[in-house]
């Protein structure tokens, strides 16, 4: 069955959804994006998307297609008509379509496509096995805190990991872990403490991340925010990631070595608990 999905103010059949061939989304990857989870038919950490969908629009000088109460409209309405209990909401902006130029054009409408995929995200196999992970170079611009569509260097890190026989890919930068390919990367030390790379333009300001990190300051672990080493994290106790689509992911594997007993750790495991069960009672 076709999906319904959102072009600039109208909900069309898949195939029918149209973007200009001078959309500068296409063209320069002029333009940013937000995955929100569903679950029960409800949406994760809305305000906490848009509020980074706000920020990362701010600092690219892109206009807001509409504001926050019409974007959670539009989240609302294509999940009821995509009939989405669990999987995610995809939402592009971009500057628009202009006469290709590097300089930004003026008085052109940005474009706002929105779109769902259903996904069983809760009932995971990575969740119960742990994920392997490889470190690559972390090649990728100065501004990752700004959620740019650009995605072709986390693209080839993905590829460089399953060739690898891995599920993902840690980057590395001056001998530092920033994060994983598409989302945050966290260690946990042998006292216990929840280490992950504090925040700067080098990482995405995970919307996860906050939550997770609050879950588990809540929960009386300790937590560093700051940079670490392949070599720390392939001795370390336990290792995971976050996103909006994955909540934690426990980590088991990183550069062939295997942590702890192999299988994933109880503050992975913990932790994935408490944000699914209170972003549940959370959600919009
Ligand atoms: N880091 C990167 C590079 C990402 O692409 C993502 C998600 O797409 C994240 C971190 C996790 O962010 P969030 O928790 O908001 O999904």
């Amino acid at each position: 069955m076709s999906r319904t999905v959102y072009v600039n103010g109208k909900y069309l059949p898949e195939e029918e959804a149209m973007i200009s061939v001078f959309d500068r989304g296409f063209l320069m990857a002029d333009g940013v994006y937000e995955v929100t989870t569903v679950l029960d038919g409800k949406l994760i950490d809305f305000d906490g998307h848009a509020a980074r969908l706000e920020r990362s629009l701010g600092e690219l000088d892109m206009a807001a297609p509409c504001d926050r109460a019409t974007l959670l409209a539009i989240h609302r309405e294509l999940v009821a008509r995509n009939a989405v209990t669990e999987g995610l909401v995809y939402l592009q902006v971009t500057r628009g379509a202009a006469d290709r130029d590097f300089a930004y054009p003026e008085g052109v409408a940005p474009s706002l496509v929105m779109f769902t995929q259903a996904k069983s995200l809760i009932d995971s196999k990575a969740a119960k096995t742990g994920m392997k992970v490889i470190s690559v170079p972390d090649i990728r611009w100065a501004r990752r805190d700004i959620k740019t569509v650009q995605l072709l260097a986390p693209s080839m890190a993905k590829m460089a990991a399953k060739a690898a026989g891995a599920d993902d890919a840690w980057l590395v930068e001056d001998g530092q872990v920033t994060e994983g390919s598409s989302n945050n990367a966290y260690i946990v030390t042998a006292d216990g403490t929840l280490v992950t790379r504090d925040l700067s333009n080098r990482i995405l300001h995970g919307i996860t991340r906050a939550a997770v990190l609050r879950f588990a300051r809540e929960a009386g672990i300790k937590v560093e925010e700051r940079a670490f080493t392949i070599e720390e994290a392939k001795v370390a106790r336990e290792a995971f990631i976050t996103s909006a689509s994955t909540f934690v992911m426990p980590v088991v594997e990183i550069d062939g070595a295997r942590l702890g007993d192999g299988a994933p750790g109880p503050v992975a495991t913990r932790l994935r608990e408490i944000y699914i069960e209170e972003s549940r009672k959370a959600a919009v």
